[in-house]
C-alpha cells in the first residue's frame, strides 16, 4: 500500500485537483515547479538555516517523565510548541514563502480562521519583506482580537469576508477570489494539509522535519529510530501528516491520528470528520468532509480553534479509510483535563488542540515498553481566555 501522493495528486481515491478553470494556471505552475524548487541545494540550504536560526529547530524531543509514570508508558512529546510563533505551522509557512520567492512571487495571500496560520503568514512576510494580505471572516475578525492585531503589527492588511457565515469558508472564497485576479504576482499559501494538489503534498514535505527530527532523536534516547507509536491531533492535518510523514511505510510503527468530538460524536456538535464525514469536495480537494444529505457543509464545532474544520486532509482520509491509522474521537471535557494534567505533572501549558492528543491515555492503554511520541503542536499561551473561561481560575 502506497500512502503517499500519487503522480496524477491522489491518495487512494481523495485528493485532486477540483478548481474553477480561472485558477488553473497558478496551481498548475506551482505543481510543475514545487518538486523541482524543493530539491535545489540552494532552497535545502536556506529552508534549514531559517528552520535553525529562526524557527528554533530542531524542537526537543522531551521525555515526559512524570506523564510516562502516571500511565506506565514511555512517552514522548515533540515540543513544536518551542518554535518561534509558538506552534508547528511556521514550519509550512516559512517552506511556502521560500517557494513563493523562487517562483518571483512578490504578493502573499492566506486564508485564516482563528487567525493561527495568519500570524505565522504575516511572520514570514515581514521576515521576506513581501506584501500580505491576510482574508479573515468578519466574525472570527471580532472574536480573535489579539491575532488580528499581531498580523497588523507584523505589517499584513486583514481583509474582513463579509459573506455567509462570515468565517473561514467565507474567507477561503475571497483568497481564491484574489489569486484569481491576480494570477501573475501572487501566491497564495494554504495552512493545513489541505487544498487543490500539490498543497497537501508541499505542505506534509514542509511539516515532514517533525519525523525526520523524531527519528535521530528517539535514536539517541533509546537507541531506536522507531517508536511503536506517532499520536497526532487533526485539524486539516498539518502538524500529523508531519509527524507521520516518515514511519507512514514503517510496519512496526503505529499511528494514531485525534479528532476533535466537541460535545461528543452524537452531539451534532462535533469535528470528528472520521466518524461524521462522507467523501465530498473542499477546498479544491477531494476528501471526508462533514455535509448533510443535500452535500452542504456541516458547521464544525470544537472549543479548539485549529480542530474546528468540517474536512481532514486528503492523505488522513486515505488513512481512515485503509485502516493505516486509529482514529479517536476526544472531547471538550476531556481535552481541557488532560491540558491541565500535562501543566501540573510537567510544567507544560499545552494548546488547547494538542491537549486532544494528550487525552487519549485516559481511553487506551499501552504497554509498560510502549514508546508512544506524541506530537505537542501548540503552546496554551493563545487559549489562556479558554482556559480560565473553562476551569474558573
Ligand atoms: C492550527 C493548529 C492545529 C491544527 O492544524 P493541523 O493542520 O491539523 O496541524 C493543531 N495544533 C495547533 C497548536 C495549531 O495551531
Amino acid at each position: 500500500m502506497n500512502y503517499n501522493v500519487n503522480e496524477k495528486g491522489y491518495y487512494g481515491e481523495f485528493g485532486g485537483a477540483f478548481i474553477p478553470e480561472m485558477l488553473y494556471p497558478n496551481v498548475e505552475e506551482l505543481r510543475q515547479n514545487y518538486l523541482k524548487v524543493m530539491a535545489e541545494p540552494s532552497f535545502q540550504e536556506e529552508f534549514n538555516q531559517l528552520l535553525k536560526d529562526y524557527v528554533g529547530r530542531p524542537s526537543p524531543l522531551y521525555f515526559a517523565k512524570r506523564l510516562s509514570e502516571k500511565y506506565n508508558t514511555k512517552i514522548y512529546l515533540k515540543r513544536e510548541d518551542l518554535n518561534h510563533t509558538g506552534a508547528h505551522k511556521i514550519n509550512n509557512t516559512i517552506g511556502q514563502i521560500l517557494m513563493a520567492k523562487r517562483l518571483g512571487k512578490t504578493r502573499i495571500i492566506a486564508e485564516t480562521g482563528a487567525g493561527q496560520h495568519g500570524v505565522a503568514t504575516a511572520t514570514v512576510c515581514a521576515l521576506m519583506g513581501l506584501e500580505c494580505i491576510v482574508y479573515m471572516g468578519e466574525v472570527d475578525i471580532a472574536r480573535q482580537a489579539p491575532n488580528v492585531a499581531r498580523m497588523k503589527m507584523l505589517g499584513a492588511s486583514v481583509v474582513p469576508a463579509k459573506s455567509g457565515s462570515r468565517t473561514l469558508k467565507d474567507a477561503t472564497n475571497e483568497a481564491i477570489r484574489d489569486w484569481i485576479n491576480n494570477p501573475v504576482n501572487t501566491h497564495y499559501i494554504i495552512g493545513s494539509a489541505i487544498g487543490p494538489h500539490p498543497y497537501p503534498d508541499m505542505v506534509t514535505r514542509f511539516q515532514s522535519v517533525i519525523s525526520e527530527e523524531i527519528k535521530w532523536q528517539l535514536k539517541e534516547h533509546e537507541g531506536r529510530e522507531n517508536p511503536d507509536y506517532v499520536v497526532a491531533c487533526i485539524g486539516g492535518g498539518s502538524n500529523a501528516a508531519g509527524t507521520y510523514y516518515h514511519f507512514l511505510h514503517e510496519k512496526d510503527v503505529n499511528i494514531i491520528a485525534v479528532e476533535a468530538a466537541g460535545h461528543g460524536v452524537d452531539s451534532g456538535e462535533s469535528a470528528a470528520t472520521s466518524v461524521l464525514g462522507k467523501e465530498g469536495v473542499i477546498h479544491g480537494c477531494k476528501t471526508l468532509l462533514m455535509q448533510t444529505k443535500d452535500g452542504q457543509i456541516t458547521e464544525p464545532y470544537s472549543i479548539s480553534a485549529g480542530l474546528d474544520y468540517p474536512g481532514v486532509g486528503p492523505m488522513h482520509a486515505h488513512l481512515c479509510k485503509t485502516g493505516r491509522a486509529e482514529f479517536m474521537a476526544i472531547t471538550d471535557d476531556d481535552a481541557m483535563n488532560a491540558g491541565l494534567e500535562l501543566c501540573k505533572l510537567e510544567g507544560i501549558i499545552p494548546a488547547i488542540e494538542s491537549s486532544h492528543a494528550l487525552a487519549i491515555f485516559e481511553q487506551k492503554s499501552f504497554k509498560p515498553d510502549d514508546i508512544v511520541v506524541v506530537s505537542l503542536s501548540g503552546r496554551g499561551d493563545k487559549d489562556l481566555q479558554n482556559y480560565i473561561d473553562y476551569f474558573g481560575f
